[in-house]
């Protein structure tokens, strides 16, 4: 056996298994495809070898985030569709570049906005894109070993 497979790995993210497929994989629910180290959406319709679903379709079936935004304040109530506007448009085009980044759950509600997503990088672009748009106060906050990123973005009036 291979020392390496009996040391506990510091996550405990099941998803976190890039490198385990294989070149040429194809998602068979969201169609993106594995090419040359990563998963791209694949827009000619590619050679589809092997089918494995891709770690953001797991992740969305299981509800498995791997980031958060949650936006409070009463700055948000009064600008909610400029800022759920902003959100979606950073989500499209980040997904336009990486089919692994999409949006899980969009939980608007009154007074605070919730959406999960299936990677912490977008947590953060969004995050960014928040401050750099409205300033308020944002809040990065990282769980343990683990990838999962919560942000909060806050601002009153
Ligand atoms: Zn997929």
């Amino acid at each position: 056996m291979r020392s390496d497979r009996i040391i506990q790995p510091k996550t405990n993210d099941p998803y976190h298994k890039a490198r385990k497929d294989s070149e040429g994989a194809y998602c068979p629910e969201c169609h993106a495809l594995y090419r040359q180290g990563r998963w791209v959406w694949d827009r000619k319709g590619g050679k589809l070898l092997e089918p494995r679903v891709c770690s953001a379709c797991r992740r969305a079936r299981d509800r498995f985030p791997a980031g958060e935004v949650l936006v409070t304040g009463s700055y948000f109530k009064s600008h909610r569709s400029e800022i759920e506007n902003l959100i979606s448009n950073v989500v499209g085009e980040e997904n336009g570049r990486s089919p692994l980044k999409r949006v899980i759950d969009f939980d608007s509600q009154e007074g605070a906005l919730r959406v999960s997503l299936t990677d912490d990088h977008l947590a953060r672009h969004i995050g960014d894109a928040l401050y750099k748009a409205y300033r308020g106060k944002l809040e990065v906050r990282r769980s343990g070993g683990d990838k999962f990123v919560r942000l909060y973005w806050h601002r009153d009036a």
